[in-house]
């Protein structure tokens, strides 16, 4: 396990006090480790989990040299390319029953599709084709040799991976374990993620609602990051520890951090790391480990704490996130997501930037990376993309608006109505 100091020494050009987005990452994925340990699961529950070891294909898929096609399975060395031949037709093979017949010269065999080519036969002709007369078959010319058929092993070949250690498993990965027999297999253990929320001025829905507390006064707020995190954790597939809303007491907050480096592998926390924050928040995280604080070049979501924090002999990676509520889903999804993923094992985290037009100006300061809130659609042939109206860190709106976030990267300035600008759908990130 490396230590954050030996990884941030390895960064160019690092200063925490303005530091790019790309510079936050690479320390981060520098620094997440996969964890170990791993469970056996029937194939159907390894959806959405992490491959723990390659699977290596026991047979060869399709097992046989067999017909895409109904038809006949011919000799191609008994066709021509420039006439008409007749063949005989001795037989049938259907799709999972053996087929006796051997075509020698001049013969030919039904087919159907998924058949086992029948001995001696390497050509399908398919049956629109072919003009019958009795037994014979007449087939025209200009056939290719293997047409319509499908050859052993041109799926998957047996000893060689099918599938790679890091692969998350999705439907159609379920089938192709299933197509090679294989009942059971290796996946990476969930992760546990423990968070919570810190701030004097929260209230918790869970409290009020039951009458264990009191209604938000005024100056108080009902505490939502725990409820968007918790969202964001399950769709990622995380095993979730919800520790509630921690008042700002050195005492509490110390034994949350303590309890939950004690029983996760990550630890996510909102608000308090914000820069004169008054509060024993950030003095915490950097008593119980090894903890950096860092201004990012980005907007929203400036502030941010990475490290590792111990708890009865556990370390846990942490990820202090600002407390405004749209900048908790903005830093959890540009750098916690893809941190988690690596922790998961997982190979693939990045995800694909499309272009599209800007149907408005969007005002841009060079020097930090925007991810504000768009709405992506097809208009007149084309994908542009607008803003979801107020862009405030604080404005949860805009994120339920949006369909994707619009990447304004570090050194771009404003974009003018017509111009291209980078998307990220929210499919496939929320
Ligand atoms: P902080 O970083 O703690 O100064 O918080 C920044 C802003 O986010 C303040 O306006 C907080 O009231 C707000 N905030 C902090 N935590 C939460 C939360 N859990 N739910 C909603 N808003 C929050
Ligand atoms: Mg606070």
């Amino acid at each position: 396990m490396s230590a954050l100091k030996d990884v941030i020494s390895c960064i160019s050009d690092y200063d925490p006090e303005a530091l790019p987005v790309e510079r936050a990452n690479q320390v981060i994925r520098s620094f997440v480790q996969p964890v170990a340990g791993f469970e056996t699961v029937a194939v159907r529950a390894a959806l959405d989990r992490v491959l723990a070891e390659d699977i290596v294909s026991p047979i060869d898929v399709p097992a046989h040299d067999n017909s895409a096609m109904d038809g006949w399975a011919v000799r191609f060395a008994d066709l021509s390319q420039n006439a008409e031949v007749a063949l005989t037709e001795i037989g049938t093979a259907y799709a999972g029953k053996e087929c006796k017949e051997k075509a020698g010269p001049g013969q030919c065999v039904r087919v159907m599709t998924g058949a086992v080519m029948p001995e001696g036969t390497d050509t399908v002709v398919i049956q629109e084709l072919v003009k019958i007369e009795g037994k014979r078959v007449i087939v025209p010319p200009g056939q290719e040799r293997a047409q319509n058929t499908r050859r052993a092993g041109e799926d998957l070949q047996a000893g060689k991976p099918a599938l790679n250690a890091g692969t998350l498993v999705r439907p159609a990965e379920l089938g192709l374990i299933a197509s090679l027999g294989i009942a059971r297999v290796n996946v990476r253990r969930r992760l546990r993620v423990a968070f919570f929320s810190t701030g004097d001025e929260l209230r918790s829905l869970d409290e009020v609602a039951s009458g264990a507390a009191a209604p938000p006064k005024k100056g108080e707020i009902y505490d939502s990051n725990r409820y968007t995190l918790w969202g964001m954790l399950q769709r990622l597939g995380c095993e979730v520890i919800d520790m509630g809303v921690v008042r700002d007491d050195p005492v509490l907050l110390e034994a949350a951090f303590a309890r939950a480096a004690a029983s996760a592998d990550a630890v996510i926390t909102s608000g308090g790391v914000s820069v004169g924050e008054a509060d024993y928040t950030k003095q915490m995280m950097a008593k119980l480990g090894e903890v950096v604080f860092w201004k990012i070049a980005m907007r929203p979501g400036r502030p941010m704490a990475i490290g590792r924090i111990e708890g009865a002999g556990n370390s846990a990676y942490l990820f202090g996130l600002p407390g405004n509520p749209v900048a908790v889903m903005v830093t959890f999804y540009h750098f916690v997501r893809g941190a988690l993923l690596t922790m998961m094992g997982r190979k693939d985290t990045d995800l694909p930037l499309v272009r599209a037009k800007s149907e408005t100006l969007i005002r841009k300061k060079p020097g930090r990376t925007e991810y504000q809130r768009g709405i992506l659609r097809r208009a007149d042939g084309e994908w542009t993309v607008r803003l979801t109206g107020a862009q405030g860190s604080g404005i949860l709106r805009s994120m339920s608006e949006a369909n994707c976030f619009v990447v304004l990267h570090h050194e771009q300035g404003s974009v003018k109505p017509g111009d291209p600008v980078d998307v990220m759908l929210m499919e496939g990130l929320v």
